[in-house]
Order: C-alpha cells, then sequence, then structure tokens
C-alpha cells in the first residue's frame, strides 16, 4: 500500500526524502507542489527529474477530492461541492463570499458517529476519518475550480473534528505552513459537539485557532435528548473545559445555538442560558434551525429568535443571530449529508 505524500506535515516529508536519499531541498520544493499549489499528479512536478517523480510515483500517492456535482445558491452565490474521493466515498463543502473574502466550510469525516438529532450529517452513519490530505484538498478544489483564493477555513462540515484529532492537526500544521496555503490560525475555526477529553488536548497545542462549541440547550436534560455526547460529557464539565481553554489560550471560546420551536427557544431557555454562561469571555451565535427533511424540527419565529438574543444580551451575553447562507442549495448548518453511491438521484437537489 501507498502513503498519501499530501498528508505528511513538513516534517514527516523531511524524512520520507531522507529515507529516499534525495537532498534535503527537495522536501520543501515537493511540499509546495502539493500544498501552495495543489498538484493531484507527481507530473506536474516540472522542476524535479522524470526519474524522481518516477521514484516518488512508486512510493506515494496524492490524496484529491474530485467534483462529483456543484450547486450555486441564486440567493447569494454559496457554492455546495459534492466531492468523490478516491476509494468512491463522498463528502460536502462549502463556499461562502463574505465582504473580507472567501470561507470555506470543510468535512473532517465521511459521516458522523455523534447522533445529534436535528443535524444532516449524522442519518447515514459514519463511515471512516478523512485524511489531512483530503481535508486539505477541498480547499485546492474549490480554489481551482472558482478561480479564487480562499482566506478562511470553518471546520463545520460533515463530521465532528474532534473525533478525527491526529489528521485535524496534521491538516491545521499544513496549511498553516507559509510554504502551502499560509493561512493563518486566526482564520480558522473548528466546531465541536464538546468532546472535553480532545478540547483539554487541543488546549496544550495552544493554538490561536477560534474554538467554537456546538452547545444547542441551557440544561443536560434538553442536551441529551438533543445530542448524545452529553450524556458523556454534561454541560457542566463542557462548560469548565471551555473555560479553562480560554483562560490557557486566551482564546474567546465561541457557542453555537441552534433555536428548534417549542424544544430550547423559551425565553426560560435563555435566561438559565444566560446563568450559566454568566462572567465567561464568550460570544453566543444563534442559529434558526435549518430544515432537515426526516426531522420534523420547526424553526423557531423571527419574534421569538429576537427575544432570545435580548435576554442574552440584556444578561451581558455576547450573543448575535446568524445570518443563513445558501438556503436555496440545502448548504446551510447541519444540512451536509454523507451521501452514498445510490443516493444522488434521491438527494439531487
Ligand atoms: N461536529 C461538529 C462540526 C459540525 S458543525 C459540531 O457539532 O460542532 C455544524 C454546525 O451546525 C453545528 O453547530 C451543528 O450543531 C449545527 N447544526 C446541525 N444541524 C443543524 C440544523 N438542522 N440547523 C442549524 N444548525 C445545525
Amino acid at each position: 500500500m501507498k502513503t498519501d505524500i499530501k498528508s505528511l506535515t513538513l516534517e514527516q516529508l523531511n524524512h520520507a526524502v531522507k529515507e529516499l536519499s534525495l537532498p534535503a531541498f527537495r522536501a520543501k520544493q515537493i511540499f509546495k507542489w502539493l500544498h501552495e499549489i495543489g498538484c493531484t499528479s507527481f507530473d506536474e512536478m516540472t522542476n524535479l527529474s522524470k526519474e524522481l517523480r518516477n521514484k516518488l510515483s512508486e512510493n506515494y500517492y496524492i490524496s484529491r477530492c474530485d467534483i462529483e456535482d456543484k450547486y450555486v445558491s441564486s440567493i447569494d452565490d454559496t457554492v455546495k461541492y459534492l466531492f468523490r474521493l478516491t476509494d468512491g466515498e463522498f463528502i460536502e463543502s462549502v463556499v461562502m463570499k463574505y465582504s473580507y473574502g472567501y470561507t470555506i466550510c470543510v468535512s473532517s469525516q465521511v459521516g458522523c458517529k455523534m447522533g445529534c438529532t436535528f443535524c444532516a450529517s449524522t442519518l447515514a452513519g459514519f463511515t471512516r476519518n478523512l485524511t489531512p490530505g483530503e481535508i486539505e484538498s477541498q480547499i485546492h478544489t474549490a480554489q481551482s475550480d472558482l478561480g479564487i483564493r480562499i482566506s478562511r477555513i470553518v471546520m463545520m462540515g460533515i463530521g465532528e473534528p474532534l473525533d478525527n484529532f491526529e489528521n485535524v492537526l496534521d491538516f491545521l500544521n499544513n496549511v498553516n505552513n507559509e510554504n502551502g496555503l499560509n493561512i493563518s490560525m486566526r482564520n480558522i475555526t473548528i466546531s465541536t459537539c464538546g468532546v472535553v477529553d480532545r478540547i483539554y488536548d487541543l488546549m496544550d497545542k495552544n493554538l490561536q485557532l477560534t474554538l467554537t462549541i456546538s452547545l444547542h440547550a441551557p440544561n443536560d436534560e434538553i442536551r441529551s435528548r438533543t445530542m448524545p455526547v452529553n450524556k458523556r460529557y454534561p454541560i457542566d464539565t463542557l462548560l469548565k473545559a471551555c473555560r479553562e481553554y480560554g483562560e490557557h489560550t486566551g482564546r474567546r471560546v465561541s457557542f453555537e445555538y441552534t433555536l428548534i420551536k417549542d424544544i430550547n427557544d423559551s425565553e426560560q431557555d435563555a435566561q438559565e442560558l444566560s446563568q450559566r454562561l454568566k462572567g465567561s469571555l464568550c460570544h453566543v451565535n444563534l442559529i434558526p434551525v435549518n430544515d432537515v427533511k426526516e426531522r420534523c424540527n420547526v424553526r423557531s419565529s423571527k419574534e421569538t429568535i429576537i427575544k432570545f438574543c435580548n435576554v442574552l444580551k440584556r444578561n451581558g451575553i455576547n450573543a448575535t443571530i446568524r445570518r443563513t447562507l445558501g438556503a436555496d442549495i440545502n448548504a446551510s448548518c447541519g444540512q451536509l449529508r454523507h451521501l452514498k453511491r445510490g443516493d444522488m438521484n434521491e438527494n439531487s437537489r
């Protein structure tokens, strides 16, 4: 079995180059081809001899993701990709245009094990982790298809990034490298449903990225009903980890709170949430629940959402209501799916 050369960090590539008895400067050259340019074949690496390219391809392959389908929103130019991986699995990614540039929402796993009751990504279960190279290839393929440069990354696509911890770290390392995409940690957001042990592991890395927690409930009763991960890591444990994370890294932790009618959107819920978050340096993003056809969650009314937001603000909690992008192409939060071969027509949008 060949190894995916795109999943190696520069440090690992240095070792690999040594093992092939190549001069050390080759590592940086190859790294640039893979990560700055986004090559999908060794033949594109024109400053390497044919012999060297052959040697590389005898030992390695380059992970990639190819466009199986593409949907462009007619409302806001958001683009959703259905990508096919080398082994025939599928993932989805979304590119959003903001006044400050392009942001990509990448997937970290094929499917998801977390089982949140409002989310489409978990419906078809979990198949496998994405490799660091596959996570990054979503950016390269989107960039070259759209002819743009992406400046921000949110890990809010399919999968739980902290459940694929080592690969996500290597991915971050590579996109952050100045010989690669050179995207600063401050322009990267990782979203987690609350895998507390890994939050501490991430804290130890002391990265300047933004950590955001999918909270979605003010208490354990509601949260355990909608997010199975809460049974393992209850809210108090999670919020304690967030406080320590914030203190240790100096980075404000954000919370996502999806508002679902009659589930978690009452004034009492807003008060309870305020009490829990009081005193911690944080920001709450309120998201009107997006439609997932297999689920019967109903969006809270505009008035309810504004009222909820105002309760938080009156209690001194930073809160904003998130604008929904890509609504006409099912590209919004929680709508990305783990499609399997054969599902395409049924899910054609
Ligand atoms: N597994 C990670 C990354 C996924 S991010 C996590 O849970 O954070 C996707 C975000 O969309 C999460 O905040 C998720 O809870 C939220 N989400 C899921 N389903 C949704 C829906 N139907 N409407 C709005 N947001 C949803």
